[in-house]
């Protein structure tokens, strides 16, 4: 089992040393992780220890550790997300979207908002922006596809019908999606995206990975194993790691 989405600096609430590294990678040994990625945050570019990753990593030769990005998608700065993604040899990059014209709609300060506007229309803004991460060509993986619904407000079309485009885009652009467990303790309590996304997802022949989207190391791998029997229950018996930008095909 793999857990490609971990936040190593939580949200700055630690630092990236060798002893912080491991307590992250004892975990993953305890949760019967064979892969773990870190993917920090973009905007603690210089907050990050990347080659210190690796380093430590030796120490578990066990674990394929892989050292991966979450950026913050966003359209008008697709040349400095590339120029980024470039200065470092990432194993893969998570584009999410958190953010639509400024309004970061994930903070919980924001959740009163979510009530008077218009649902529809903001997820319609939403997977426009989705597809335009996939359509960028910047990304491997596209991370908690349907964030939108973080305070459990639900429009009033059928999700599938919001998404569609986007997940045309991401098939035609050979993106994984990933299964992201952190929803469930989100006020929307279910994973990252809803069963009948990643259904359709399942018969677009879309690949999946798996992440738990922890900022703290107790979080890492939680509720993979639950996700995987999902995932088996639907057919899917694999799920797709990532070196060197290259996907890997691991059975689960
Ligand atoms: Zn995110
Ligand atoms: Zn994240």
């Amino acid at each position: 089992m793999l857990d490609l989405h971990v936040h190593l600096l939580g949200h700055l609430d630690r630092k990236a040393n060798a002893e912080n590294i491991r307590s992250f990678l004892e975990q993953a040994r305890a949760s019967n992780l064979t892969q773990i990625g870190f993917a920090d945050h973009d905007m603690y570019w210089e907050d990050l220890q990347l080659d210190l990753i690796r380093k430590v990593a030796e120490e578990y030769p066990d674990l394929q550790v892989r050292v991966g990005l979450e950026v913050d998608y966003q359209e008008d700065q697709e040349p400095q997300i590339k120029q980024l993604i470039a200065s470092y040899p990432f194993d893969y990059v998570i584009g999410s979207v958190h953010q639509l014209a400024g309004w970061y709609f994930d903070m919980p300060e924001e959740e009163e908002k979510h009530r008077y506007y218009d649902s529809d229309k903001y997820y319609r803004e939403y997977f426009n922006a989705i597809e335009k991460a996939a359509s960028s060509g910047l990304f491997d993986i596209i991370g908690h596809l349907d964030l939108i619904k973080i305070f459990n407000m639900r429009p009033q079309a059928d999700v599938r019908t919001l998404a569609a485009a986007a997940l045309k885009t991401i098939k035609e652009q050979g993106l994984v999606v990933e299964i992201n467990t952190n929803g469930r303790y989100k006020p929307v309590r279910e994973f990252y995206p809803e069963l009948k996304l990643i259904e359709t997802m399942k018969e677009m022949g879309i690949p999946f990975t798996l992440g738990s989207d922890a900022h703290s190391p107790l979080a890492v791998g939680r509720d993979l194993s639950e996700v995987c029997g999902m995932l088996k229950d639907l057919d899917v018996h694999q799920v797709t790691g990532f070196k060197q930008r290259k996907a890997q095909i691991i059975a689960i």
